[in-house]
């Protein structure tokens, strides 16, 4: 998580990514990383999540990550936790969990992304949440910060 972190302060620093920061480990080594990229891309999916599963996939030369552990700062969305159902990873970490931060970074009003975990057909799929979450959520705007709609991620 503390590389996850890492990722995160890049992307703060670099112009058009974003502050959310992804590490896909397997067998004790780092197989792929990112940051939001956005913004930079413009590319609504390129998610550090999904930016990170793409080039392990691309690394590993294969679409399925079993065993693998993806730590996130930032509990992923509803596009992220089903690629990363998809991708066959093994288990998600992530700091920061949805209650922790504003609303506007989840796409549902109602579903809760752990959700879609619960109801996986996978049984080799654990997660966890709040891993180093006061580091985590210093990112993002909090719960109960006023925004206006026009600023608002989901809109
Ligand atoms: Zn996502």
């Amino acid at each position: 998580m503390r590389c996850a972190i890492a990722l995160a302060h890049q992307g703060e620093a670099r112009d058009g990514a974003n502050p959310i920061g992804c590490v896909i480990v397997r067998d004790g080594a780092v197989i792929a990383e990112g940051f939001n990229e956005v913004d930079m891309l413009h590319d609504p999916t390129a998610h550090a999540e999904i930016v990170a599963i793409r080039r392990a996939g691309a690394r590993l030369q294969c679409h399925e990550l079993r065993g693998a552990v993806l730590y996130t700062t930032l509990q992923p969305c509803g596009m992220c936790t089903m690629a990363s159902i998809w991708a066959k990873i093994g288990r998600i970490v992530f700091g920061a969990g949805r209650g922790d931060v504003h609303k506007m970074y989840f796409e549902d009003r109602h579903l809760d992304t752990l959700d879609f975990i619960r109801d996986a057909y996978r049984k080799d799929l654990s997660v966890a949440g709040g891993v180093l979450a006061a580091d985590c959520t210093r990112f993002y705007v909090p719960p109960e910060a006023v925004v206006p709609e026009a600023e608002q991620f989901n809109r």
